[in-house]
């Protein structure tokens, strides 16, 4: 495995580099959800490269950029089995003092995280596109625990026309059901307990469709009075959405897109599944 912090040392690589290229962008402080997309990308390629960056313009003015969670040397322990090449440039490199150019996929961005998180995908997608010009992969890895931001990706790809393929990995969940997140070290013994929260909301979701409700305002209902049910919980929203355009939907019609973004104490976790 090697490891590079320039992105000309990176274009370098790259071009050595025979066969096709599996690419997997995070912002470190890894775990097992990671880990899977980096499994993937090792099956499906002869060449796998990873990216550690917290970037700082996806993050708003009063979010957890600098709190946010790092161990550089233990995301390297984790990677050296499965990766050919770690990426960890500075936030000068990706943004030098002269940096002024953005992009943004519009529409798809107005609603869910993008309403409440003003200017985070545009700060997602301007980096994940310097990433792509960067390392020039084939196929590029994303998680369906980040549903819209992997929907906004790949509207991105389309509309930019990339040359390289979009693929979505599953959640990889804890034993209660609570999605992996780097953010979850936040939480202490009694909230990481009460986080299971969202899950059961998403289970309870699924379990009223399937039975045949087919008022989302009914299930988006049923969802809040259990989640308030948890004295911890905040919840920011609850949507049930068209899978595709991310629009709320008033009468269920598959497959929906179940997501929210409910606070626990002061940690701010999102969840979601597709029911098809
Ligand atoms: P992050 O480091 O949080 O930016 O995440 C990097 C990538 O890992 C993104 O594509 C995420 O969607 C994905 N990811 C994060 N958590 C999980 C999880 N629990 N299961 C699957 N993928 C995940």
């Amino acid at each position: 495995m090697i490891v590079v912090k320039t992105i000309e040392e990176m274009r370098e690589l790259r071009e050595e580099t025979a066969g096709s290229v599996g690419f997997v962008p995070t912002m470190g402080y890894l775990h097992e959800g990671h880990l899977s997309l980096v499994k993937k990308a090792r099956e499906e390629n002869p060449a796998v490269v990873v990216s550690i960056f917290v970037n700082p313009m996806q993050f708003g003015p009063r979010e957890d950029f600098k709190s946010y969670p790092r161990d550089t040397r233990r995301d390297l322990a984790m990677l050296e089995p499965l990766t050919d090449i770690v990426f960890i440039p500075s936030d000068k490199e990706m943004y030098p003092k002269d940096y002024d150019s953005w992009v943004e996929v519009k529409g798809l961005t107005d609603v869910l995280e993008g309403a409440v998180r003003p200017g985070h995908f545009r700060g997602v997608t301007t980096v994940v596109a310097k990433l792509f010009n960067i390392v020039a992969p084939d196929k590029a890895y994303f998680g369906q625990k980040d549903a819209q931001q992997v929907a906004v990706i790949k509207k991105m790809v389309k509309d930019l026309n990339m040359n390289l393929e979009v693929v979505t990995c599953p959640t990889v969940r804890e034993k209660d059901g609570l999605a992996m997140s780097s953010r979850n070290t936040y939480l202490n013994g009694e909230q990481r307990k009460a986080a299971a929260v969202l899950y059961r909301a998403l289970m309870l979701a699924q379990e009223l469709v399937f039975r045949g409700e087919k008022d989302a305002g009914a299930i988006r209902l049923e969802m809040k009075e259990l989640i308030e049910k948890e004295p911890q919980a905040n919840i920011e929203y609850i949507s049930i959405a068209d899978n595709e355009t991310l629009k709320e939907i008033h009468h269920i019609k598959l497959p929906v897109l179940v997501s929210m973004a409910v606070k626990i104490g002061k940690t701010r976790l999102i969840d979601n599944i597709v029911l098809e």
